[in-house]
């Protein structure tokens, strides 16, 4: 995998920066091409002249220089193809978790859309350290690779967890992160997200729990592979690519047939509500009545719709949230709604789905091969998704 491969690694200011060079040998000599970048810390540790010698490339640190008319963070972004930050400090950690763009590393990785490994490395109190924790957790939400620290002996003379990981570990996992990346340049995707809103009157609406973090964990993974994205959600985000923002099945029916006529995927991840208030009331409704009878009236089948008048080139993907026979339900709604593919969830198991950060679901082909997608960050399931979907037999 890593043979000319374009590695870029970062090292931060820590004791075990010195261990780097091991790991750069074993890149050079597995034919990779590899550039470091070096944090001004990091230079306390490893003399960027050391670097330069295993590297066979001249070793960054700083973000601006005299006489470059590149701009160094978005060249050295545009040729990697994965970024490999070791050791990764608490304070890098945090700052990158925060969006912050202080030097040359943060600057980078605010402009890298493509896999990063992080390799911490840090005395345990500062690992165990609660902001520490909730910035590494933001990391792996937005689908960032982590080799975990392992617990021994430490720099200060301390025992506990911190020591960064093996570099055999580090080499490893920038070799799985590599295999499983897919390309969807080229592809033009339609990802629907959230409950929609089914409006009584001008206060009042008829929702569902969605929370519409699958779909934008698909949007995010399609559009950092590539993928030329547009979200219809129910839910409000800023994202780097086209958002449109709708209430009801009948806003996201519209949207979504005209954004299909320039696209060639749809993935169907929202939680349309099945049924809608006949009459939407301008006014308030008062409360008067003991009892109120509100009719509603069938929604249209967002992804049934589309499938029917499916052009040969498109494909067309639904979601099954199940609470029993799981497996059997979605290949049935799979056949009903003429679909390609269909992801299926448990929705009865409560540590997934619904609002909550993690999932597990099973990907079903035409062909009725399944394929199971374990449990993990719904950034990381979003992966794999679009892995099993565009992967390389597909
Ligand atoms: O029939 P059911 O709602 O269980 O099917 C789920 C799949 O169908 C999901 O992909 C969902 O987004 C889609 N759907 C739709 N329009 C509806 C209801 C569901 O596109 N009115």
């Amino acid at each position: 995998m890593l043979k000319d491969k374009n590695i870029l690694i970062g090292i931060t200011g820590g004791i075990s920066a010195y261990k780097i060079c091991d790991l750069i040998r074993k890149f050079v000599k597995a034919g990779a091409n590899v550039k470091i970048v070096l944090t001004e810390n990091a230079k306390k540790f490893v003399t960027p002249a050391t670097l330069e010698v295993l590297s066979k490339n001249m070793v960054y640190t700083d973000l601006f220089r005299e006489h470059e008319h590149s701009i160094r963070h978005i060249g050295l972004t545009d040729e990697a193809d994965i970024l490999v930050i070791a050791p990764a400090s608490a304070n890098t950690i945090s700052k990158i978790a925060s969006g912050i763009c202080d030097n040359l590393l943060t600057s980078l990785v605010c402009a890298f859309n493509k896999p990063i490994v992080f390799a911490p490395a840090m005395n345990t109190n500062m690992w165990n350290n609660p902001f520490v924790q909730k910035n590494i957790n933001k990391l792996l939400d937005v689908g960032y690779f982590m080799v975990c620290p392992e617990n021994g002996e430490l720099a200060c003379g301390t025992t506990g967890v911190g020591r960064m990981a093996d570099v055999e570990r580090i080499f490893d996992r920038t070799n799985e992160a590599l295999a499983e990346e897919i390309d969807l340049e080229g592809r033009k995707i339609v990802i629907t997200a959230g409950g929609t809103k089914e409006e009584i009157d001008p206060v009042r609406y008829i929702g569902n729990h969605s929370s519409g973090k699958m779909g934008m964990a698909l949007a995010d993974a399609a559009h950092a592979m590539g993928a030329d994205v547009t979200l219809i959600s129910t839910v409000a985000a800023q994202k780097p690519y086209i958002v449109e923002l709708v209430k009801s099945a009948k806003e996201m029916l519209e949207t979504t047939q005209s954004a299909m006529e320039y696209s060639d995927t749809l993935i169907m991840a929202a939680a349309v509500a099945d049924y809608s208030p006949i009459n939407r009331c301008d006014k308030k409704i008062k409360k008067s009545k003991d009892h109120l009878t509100i009719e509603l009236v069938k929604n249209p089948d967002i992804v049934s719709e589309i499938a029917k008048n499916k052009q040969p080139y498109q494909t067309i993907i639904g979601f099954a949230a199940e609470s029993d026979d799981v497996l059997e339900n979605a290949k049935q709604k799979m056949k009903e709604k003429k679909l390609d593919f269909i992801v299926a969830n448990d929705i009865s198991d409560t540590e997934i789905g619904f609002g909550s950060e993690q999932n597990e679901v099973y990907v079903i082909d035409k062909n009725m091969d399944i394929v199971k997608i374990d449990r993990d960050t719904k950034a990381n399931v979003a992966k794999k998704i679009l892995r099993t979907i565009f992967g390389e037999n597909k």
